[in-house]
Parts: C-alpha cells; sequence; structure tokens
C-alpha cells in the first residue's frame, strides 16, 4: 500500500501526521517512509540516523557553437522560453529548462549535446529496525523539485507499505508525489485558511482518483465548517488531534507524540486502518 500525507495549506501537522504513523506502524511491520517535501524536508528531525545520501542530476543542453548554424529550430522548439537564439550566439536560461530533451533532438546539424547537472540529493537511512527513510532535498535556489520526488519515490518501489509526507499546498510537486498512491489523508485545521485550502487539495486528489481521508489537527473544538464540507462531499473525518499545549511541546522539540505517549498509537493504528480500507484494502 501506498498512502500520501498531505495538506493544502503548510503548517497543519503534515509531517508530524507521518511521522507518528510511520513510528507506530514500524513497532509491527516495515515501513518506508518518503519526505517527498523536498524543498524543506523535516521528518530526519523526528528520526536522526546516519544515512547513504547520492547525488541526483538532470540532463541539461549544451550548444556546440562551432556546429550551430543559428537556424532557431531549438529555441522554437522549447515551449519553456530556455533557449534565444541570436544572430551568432545561443542563451540557454537553465532555470527554466524542464530537461525534455527535445532541443536535442530537433537540432538538424547535431549541435547540441546534453550534461548532467545536480539539483539535489536522496538520502536513506534505517533508523528503527524496521523504519526506513528516504528524504529528498532540493538544492538551493534550484527550481524543479518533481524530478527529485521521482528519484525518492523509485527508491521505495517494491516495498510493501509505503508512507509519502508531500509538500504543503497543490502545485506540481503534490500531484506527483499524490500520483500513484492507493489513499491520501488531508490534514487540516479548522480555521477560514485552512478549509480554503483544504478544499482546493481536495479538488486535486480526487481529480487524481485518489481515496481521501480528514485528520483535523489542532482542533479547539470549533470545527463545524470542517464537518459540514467533509458531510458535503461525502469525505470521512478518521482523526481529530486535539489543540493542547503539550502536543505541541513534544513537537517543537522534535519528539513524536506516540513516542511520548503510547496511548496515542492505537489511535494511529486505527487511522491505518481506516485508510486501508479507503484504498479498498482489509
Ligand atoms: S537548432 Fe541547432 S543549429 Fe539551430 S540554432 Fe539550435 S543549436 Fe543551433
Ligand atoms: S531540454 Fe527541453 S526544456 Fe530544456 S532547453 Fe531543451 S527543449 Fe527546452
Amino acid at each position: 500500500m501506498k498512502l500520501a500525507i498531505a495538506s493544502g495549506k503548510g503548517g497543519t501537522g503534515k509531517s508530524m501526521v507521518a511521522a507518528n504513523l510511520a513510528f507506530t506502524l514500524s513497532q509491527t511491520e516495515p515501513v518506508t517512509l518518503v519526505d517527498c517535501d523536498v524543498e524543506e524536508p523535516n521528518l530526519h528531525l523526528f528520526f536522526p540516523a546516519a544515512a547513504t545520501t547520492t547525488e541526483v542530476t538532470v540532463p541539461v543542453p549544451v550548444v556546440d557553437d562551432f556546429s550551430c548554424k543559428y537556424c532557431g529550430k531549438c529555441e522554437d522548439f522549447c515551449q519553456f522560453g530556455a533557449l534565444t537564439v541570436l544572430e551568432s550566439r545561443v542563451l540557454f536560461f537553465p532555470e527554466l529548462c524542464h530537461s525534455c530533451g527535445g532541443c536535442t533532438l530537433v537540432c538538424p546539424k547535431g549541435a547540441i549535446h546534453e550534461e548532467p547537472k545536480r539539483i539535489g540529493t536522496v538520502s536513506i537511512s534505517t533508523p528503527l529496525p524496521q523504519l526506513k527513510l528516504i528524504s529528498g532535498m532540493l538544492d538551493t535556489g534550484i527550481p524543479h523539485a518533481v524530478p527529485i520526488i521521482r528519484t525518492a519515490k523509485k527508491l521505495a518501489v517494491g516495498y510493501p507499505l509505503v508512507i509519502c509526507d508531500t509538500a504543503p499546498g497543490t502545485s506540481c510537486p503534490v500531484v506527483e508525489t499524490l500520483d500513484g498512491c492507493d489513499a491520501c489523508i488531508l490534514v487540516t485545521e479548522s480555521t477560514p485558511f485552512g478549509l480554503h485550502d483544504l478544499r482546493l487539495a481536495v479538488d486535486v486528489a480526487a481529480r487524481l482518483g485518489v481515496p481521501i481521508g480528514i485528520v483535523i489537527n489542532r482542533s479547539d473544538g470549533k470545527d463545524q465548517a470542517t464537518l459540514a464540507f467533509c458531510t458535503d462531499h461525502d469525505l470521512e473525518v478518521m482523526m481529530t488531534i486535539p489543540f493542547e499545549r503539550e502536543i505541541a511541546a513534544i513537537q517543537s522539540r522534535g519528539d513524536l507524540l506516540c513516542r511520548v505517549r503510547p496511548e496515542w498509537q492505537k489511535a494511529f493504528a486505527a487511522l491505518f486502518i481506516k485508510c486501508s480500507a479507503l484504498s479498498g484494502g482489509d
């Protein structure tokens, strides 16, 4: 089973839910936790351990000025505006390039070849006997998170239970993470912003055909608007975590609710059973 933990809005406690769920389940079965929030990965803070790190690269075009005839075909082909052909020079804007390889193919003079460019890293560690952590990390200033997420997800292929922590929001990195998942937990908070962004996240997951369950975090008991939205959209609220000072303190120490207060493991185990049912499993 592949489960995504997402949220329309940042700061809702998505990573906290992912970490506690993975910790709880790893007490009884092997779990692979994938940090797909590659612009700001933080699961390694909950699970510090020595890691093996490898570079992630993407191919980028390099123009050979001697072979180039400045015909402009590469510029015409590039949908992202990454190439501009001048009279005697081709300008390349790497931050716009999506590494599609098309310009290399359309160049009639064979004047473009590709070279690898580092965009970030992927680290693998085993912080608990039955927990594997895969963390993607985008280099500073690099705009393309998707290839890192793809690499991290590939490393988790073949493992029976995979939990992917997505980036916040509803942009390309979230779509890439949700793609192929059997179910998705959307973590929200009962504020007007939380509800607004929950609507967007539900729309994205529904369009991708991923079954959705809801977790309300930091509930102060005034969840009526969120509950009404869930009822209207036939979404199950699978867990509610109260707004408590002690929970916030555990979190801010980088500790886990389920480790400090083991009674919460029962609630997270129940959450997983509901997710399994959502995905059509047992
Ligand atoms: S398509 Fe090839 S020959 Fe034409 S401008 Fe681009 S690099 Fe130069
Ligand atoms: S590889 Fe694709 S995106 Fe990059 S410059 Fe060439 S055509 Fe444009």
